[in-house]
């Protein structure tokens, strides 16, 4: 049986005792930089069917692992693995450094292959942060996206779905092809490139329609010529441009709309008939309506609804909006 002291004799190892009483070793990483853990194999076991297998004696590894011989993983990455098995023998604290985006990815990784996503539900809320990393590189969200999708985390991937599309002009293409987004289904990719262009596609029009166009007579009404003139320069003044908006991202869009001012000073300005539209407008232009409507409508996704290629209603575990 190896103890601690056994692992402790091989320099090249760096120890790590996660389980003082720990009957296992596994060996982490490869060769020039591994990483002894000092594990518990029947809590591995126990949570794992993964560990369950490779601990059985039908196995090479399980041979070992029966004669109490190191467990080999090369393929992994010694930290994430460390934390993997620090969390699943409740010997886990948060410090006050987070970990990256990058590493919570890898912790995904690992425990999606080594089958422990479940027991590791309860403790991903103290782990992964609360909303997406606030004006984090568009990689940093792309990783939390594929990270909770991974561990099958509903609430999470909501949230960081949320974010990507929210906060982030780059296009999902590259991603959708590179190593990290093929872990994920092509359709997810394009849903979330599609949300985003439908959402300033939509704002893009409800910002323009309201111009030009609402009084039957513009070019004899001079409280059309007068709205349409206060409301270009507000856009404008708002850095607002209808051409330009769908090329930024809908946050910033959001926080310029914020800037727009309701149109009230034109109700001085004469309208062309008693039944010109133009009288109703400031009820219609309510810019502040307008970006919750939008605001409401960027939402993440539903993680039950995309595994099931479609709407999945009834049996998702949250709540649509
Ligand atoms: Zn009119
Ligand atoms: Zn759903």
């Amino acid at each position: 049986m190896a103890t601690a002291e056994d692992t402790a004799k091989q320099p090249q190892h760096e120890p790590g005792t996660i389980d003082l009483g720990g009957d296992i070793t596994l060996l982490v990483g490869r060769e020039d930089a591994q990483v002894g853990l000092l594990v518990s194999k029947p809590l591995l076991s126990l949570v794992s069917k993964y560990f369950t297998t490779l601990f059985s004696a039908t196995f090479k590894e399980g041979g070992d692992a029966a004669t109490g011989k190191p467990i080999k993983l090369e393929d992994d990455d010694p930290k994430a693995v460390i934390t993997l098995c620090k969390i699943l023998h409740m010997q886990y604290e948060p410090s006050g450094v987070s970990l990256t985006s990058n590493e919570l990815l890898d912790l995904a990784i690992v425990a999606d292959k080594y089958d422990c996503v479940k027991p590791l539900a309860l403790s991903l809320r103290s782990i992964f942060p609360d909303t997406g990393i606030y004006r984090a590189p568009f990689i940093d969200d792309a990783n939390l996206v594929c990270a909770s999708y991974l561990l099958d985390h509903p609430s999470l991937f909501r949230r960081y779905t949320q974010a990507i599309v929210k906060d982030h002009t780059t296009s999902f293409k590259n991603l959708a092809s590179s190593g990290m987004g093929q872990r994920l289904p092509m359709a997810l990719w394009l849903k979330l490139e599609s949300k985003r262009a439908k959402i300033l596609v939509g704002i893009t029009a409800s910002l323009t329609s309201n111009m030009v166009g609402h009084c039957p007579y513009p070019w004899r009404c001079l409280r059309a010529r007068a709205i349409t003139t206060a409301q270009a320069i507000n856009m404008v003044e708002a850095g607002l441009l209808p051409l330009n908006i769908r090329s930024e991202s809908i946050s910033t869009v959001l926080e310029k709309m914020a800037k727009l001012k309701p149109v009230h000073d034109v109700s001085g300005a004469r309208a062309c008939t008693g039944g010109c539209p133009t009288t109703k407008l400031e009820a219609q232009t309510s810019y502040d309506d307008l970006r919750a409507q939008y605001d409401t409508e960027c939402t993440g996704l539903c993680l039950d609804c995309v595994k099931a290629g479609g709407k999945n209603e009834g049996k998702c575990r949250i709540e649509h909006a």
